[in-house]
Order: structure tokens, then sequence, then C-alpha cells
């Protein structure tokens, strides 16, 4: 053993070290020189055969060479450990301005977003929401509302009905009005809406089988013709605009009495008169009334100290006058290209 040849390895070693490509790699330059079986560890063993001049002399080499390959090694690693992190955080990052994945959110339906219009306006004059069963008893969906088994209103109304004896998939929303009557127990006053679906065997180009209303009922002391009014006249500006004109024209319902139906100023023509509104300048909108006597009994209400009124609107129809579609199947075609044109992700709250 000389000198040089410690100078040797010390070289080898450097060289290495630097020249790893990895922590594997330093890990190996490690092994061959200080492993247990490593040169320098091995050529320390055979110290111990040299006269001891020589072993002090090359024991002090090898010392410095274990220092200097330990040292460097720690150094090479800890530099190869950052550059690894580092790798793999730039193989790991993403560029931030990289448009994202849309997640195809979807908008509410026309009629979804009508019903929330209305809501929206009875909430806002005290009204609560009231819901009912879509499979109605016959007594709620025709006898409590005063249209007995033999009354013509039932001819009217083409039901369907199914295996379950006395039940009805409900025509109308208004047995939700009995149900509620039921609720409130007698406690005044009564201010409720009810939206929902019903169904009738109806199917052309005005009628689907199932449909939308929303029905409102009010009971208290003293309410007359004139509250009707002013809440129906009231819902029509809201929903369509404060320069909308409303009639009000006798008609005939089996729960209300006296019946009205509203009319609203033609859209197509705004009041000169077109084939739409067979040149009247109105259509017809909802039928309302003042709760029949008899229905105010049904609901546990005495009609001679209280007094109601009621109306029920079809949500397809003012869906089409807001959003200005023509065809009433248009709304149940689940065409998303055609119904993606009312979507709308700002406005109103819960619109
Ligand atoms: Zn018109």
């Amino acid at each position: 053993m000389n000198g040089e040849k410690f100078e040797g390895w010390r070289e080898d070693i450097t060289r290495q070290a630097l020249s790893a490509q990895s922590l594997t790699d330093l890990q190996s330059v490690r092994h061959h020189w200080l492993g247990r079986r490593g040169k320098i560890t091995e050529a320390m063993k055979e110290l111990a055969k040299l006269s001891l001049d020589d072993r002090r002399l090359v024991g002090k080499e090898l010392n410095f060479l274990r220092e200097h390959a330990t040292d460097l090694l720690n150094r090479c690693e800890k530099n190869m450990a950052l550059q690894e992190e580092s790798r793999q955080l730039e193989a790991e990052s993403y560029d931030m301005t990289l448009p994202g994945i849309w997640p195809g959110t979807g908008l509410l339906h026309p009629i979804t977003r009508t019903r929330r219009l209305i809501e929206d306006v009875f909430l806002r004059m005290g009204f609560s929401l009231e819901y009912g069963p879509e499979i109605e008893d016959e007594w709620y969906n025709f006898e409590a509302l005063n249209i007995p088994a033999n009354h013509p209103a039932r001819d009217m109304q083409d039901s369907f009905f199914i295996d379950l004896p006395g039940m009805v998939m409900r025509t109308h929303t208004s047995p939700v009005q009995i149900r509620a009557m039921q609720r409130y127990g007698g406690t005044l006053p009564v201010r409720i809406l009810a939206p929902g679906r019903a169904f009738r065997r109806d199917d052309d180009a005005t009628h689907v089988p199932m449909f939308f209303q929303v029905e409102a009922l009010v009971i208290d002391r003293g309410i007359s013709l004139a509250d009707l009014k002013g809440t129906l006249s009231t819902m029509a500006h809201e929903l369509l605009g404060d320069d909308v004109n409303t009639r009000f024209r006798p008609s005939y319902f089996p729960f209300t009495e006296p019946s009205m139906e509203m009319d609203v100023t033609c859209a197509s023509c705004r009041g000169e008169g077109c084939r739409v509104c067979k040149g009247t300048g109105w259509v017809e909108i909802l039928g309302s009334g003042m709760v029949h006597p008899q229905v105010l009994r049904n609901g546990g209400y005495d009609p001679e100290t209280v007094s109601g009124f009621a109306f029920g609107m079809g949500i397809e129809r003012v869906a089409m006058r807001i959003f200005g579609i023509d065809d009433l199947r248009l709304l149940y075609q689940n065409d998303m290209e055609f119904l993606s044109q009312f979507g709308s992700y700002t406005g109103r709250p819960g619109l």
C-alpha cells in the first residue's frame, strides 16, 4: 500500500460520487467503498498485518479517505434527495391556467323556474306552501269539492282510475285545499299555495296527460271578491309585467260560488286582437272564485262566520307565456337543445 494508490482511490471515490445519477447509484458507491466488504473497510482490516510504522501511516491515510468518502457521499445524497423531490414535484404539478373539465351543470326546467317564480310571488304575500298526494282519495278529489258522483263536472274530467278502489290520480290540485283546511283544523287565517302535478286523459296540442297546476286558498273573516281580484292582479303583474291588464269573466266551477276566469292581455298582439286570442285581445289564464259554502263545511269551516277565495292555474300556460313558447308539447320532449335556451345561472334567488 502506498500514497499513490490512495490518491487513485480518492479520485475514484470523488468521480463516482459526483457522476451518480440517483440515490441508488450513490448507495452502491457507498457500498463499494464503505460497506462491510467495501474497499476501505477491507483495507482497514489489513492494517493488522502491517508493521507498526506502516500501520500508523496507512491507517491515517485510510481514515482521511473514509472521512472524505463519508462526507462527500453524505453531501451528494442530500443534494440528490432534493433534486429527486423537485423532479417529482414537477412531474406531479399541474398548470392552473389550463381549462378545467366542465362538469356539465344541469339547468332548471322552464316549468320548475315558472313554479318557483309563482311561489316567490305568493311567499312574499304571506302564503305558505302546501302539498298533497298525487294518488288521491275520490272523496278529496271530487265529493269534498262539491262534485258528487252524478255531477256533470265528473264527465268534464276524464280521470285516470287505478286498481285501488276509491282512488284516482288526482285530476287537479284542488284536493289539497280540503287537506289543508283539515290540517289547519278551523284556525285562521288559511293562506296556502299548492303547486303540483295533476293527471287527465287528454293528449293533444294544448293538453298533456300529466301537467302542473298551482292552487291557492285563502280563508279568513271578511274575505271578499276584492281580495281575490287584488291578489290575482298583483300576481299577474309580478309574473307577466306591469303593462299587462287583467279582466275577470263570470264562469262556473262546482267548488266556487261565484266563479270567475281571469284573462290577461294577449302577448302576441298586446291587446290589439289577433289569431291567438281570436281577435279579443285577451287570453284566459286561470279559474277562480269564492269558496263554495259546502266546500268550507267539508273542510271544517263555518261559512256563516268565514269566507274565502281560491284559484287554480296551469303552470305550463304561464311558462309558455313567460318564455314565449308556442307549443305545450315542446316542454315535455326533453330536447336539451330546446330547453337549454331557457336556462339561467343567475338572476333572482331560487331561479
Ligand atoms: Zn292577440
